[in-house]
């Protein structure tokens, strides 16, 4: 049939480079003509973003930051930067923090530059997320993404080497979910495959020297592609259940991205094989699932649901939830019983190539 896709590009800069989050920030806010600059940043990240806004001159502090912004939590902080008369946003921290302000820019449509420390991507995508009461609402819309996003890895070396992985992991998650998600395309592919190489070299080199850049720098160059890979394509079938998982279970969101991607990995790859030699090369492996693996084991990575709170009782919930959210686009078919199994496997922490084994 020829190659034949639709790929659309988000408009964001980029600025990339470790020491330099205060000099890039001043230029840009001076380049965006802001007058009234509202930081926020929680209470633990809030020395991290004094460090670099000395240069700019801030209205507002801002520290409520609640992990998948409440509604009320988002309502005090629309308020707060109406009443003062903001035209900027400086989000500096994790997916928490930059949720906050996406959630401000989308009734306000008040620009926002971000500064991530943690790989979770956030900052690169259209997509935001307010919850109430226990639902998770998300929705797309390019108001919320960040006019430009100003990356520094020495802001990252405070990130414990335990949430570092798994934030990394998910990060991960990204990179693997868009080779099969709603809207993979060669682009988003291209994206993805250099997004896991840039991950499996960076996290490893985390671990080792936990203090050094270098490790730091490839793992947030492969969080943002991952990001990028992910807002193209769109959420897969890990995605999905991650969703789930951490809407109605509560469970800690890097970690299970962490726990869960093998069992996805394991369960399309067999029936995805375009992408699973991507992702094998992405980690200079013989098999996708291997190479994972391998990676997973020097990371020491989270292994099961159940370490997070994840019981038995939990799983025919999220099946049933789950289950019709799942893309037609997967490889797979997904099935009440296979993902059952899917679910059990990672809860227990059992070996993915069992699942394949099973399930084949
Ligand atoms: P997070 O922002 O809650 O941060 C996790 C923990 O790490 C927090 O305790 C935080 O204070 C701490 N922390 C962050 N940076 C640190 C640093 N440099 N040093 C020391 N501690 C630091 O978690 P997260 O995993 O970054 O983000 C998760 C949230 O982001 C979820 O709500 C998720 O749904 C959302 N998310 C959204 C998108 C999107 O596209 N909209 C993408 C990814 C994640």
């Amino acid at each position: 049939m020829g190659l034949v896709f639709d790929h659309l590009t988000l408009g964001q800069r980029v600025l990339f480079g470790s020491g330099k989050a205060s000099e890039h920030l001043t230029a840009e806010v001076v380049r965006l003509a802001a007058r009234r600059v509202m930081v926020i940043a929680a209470s633990s990240e809030v020395e991290i973003a004094r460090s670099i806004t000395s240069g700019i001159r801030v209205e507002l502090w801002y520290d409520e930051v609640v992990m998948h912004v409440p509604v009320r939590v988002a309502e005090r902080a629309r308020a707060a930067a109406t009443r003062a008369g903001i035209d900027l946003i400086v989000s500096v921290g994790g997916g928490s923090t930059t949720g906050l302000a996406k959630a401000i820019a989308l009734t306000e449509g008040i620009p926002i530059i971000a500064v991530p420390t943690t790989y979770a991507g956030s900052e690169a995508t259209n997509v935001w997320g307010v919850t109430e009461g226990a639902r998770k609402g998300t929705g797309v819309d390019d108001q919320v993404l960040p006019v430009t996003v100003v990356y520094d890895a020495s802001l990252t070396l405070s990130l414990p080497v335990g949430l570092s992985v798994a934030s990394g992991l998910n990060g991960l998650a990204h990179c693997v979910d868009s080779l099969w998600g709603p809207r993979a395309d060669p682009i988003n592919a291209a994206i993805a495959a250099e997004g896991i190489r840039a991950l499996a070299e960076g996290l490893p080199a985390i671990v080792a020297d936990p203090a050094g850049l270098e490790g730091r720098e490839q793992a947030l160059y492969g969080a943002y592609l991952a990001a990028v890979s992910f807002a193209s394509a769109g959420s897969g079938m890990h995605h999905k259940i991650c969703h789930v998982l951490g809407g109605t279970f509560d469970l800690p969101h890097a970690q299970t991205h962490a726990t869960v991607l093998p069992y996805v990995l394991a369960f399309n790859a067999p029936y995805a094989a375009d992408a699973a030699s991507r992702i094998a090369a992405g980690f200079g492996a013989a098999d996708a699932l291997e190479g994972l693996q391998a990676l997973r084991e020097k990371l020491d990575a989270p292994r099961a649901l159940a370490d997070y709170g994840f019981t038995e009782d939990g799983i025919a919930k999220a099946v049933q939830i789950a289950l019709p959210a799942i893309p037609a686009s997967n490889p797979r078919p997904v099935t009440e019983a296979n993902l059952t199994a899917l679910l059990h496997a990672a809860m227990t922490g059992q070996d993915p190539k069992t699942l394949t084994d099973e399930l084949s």
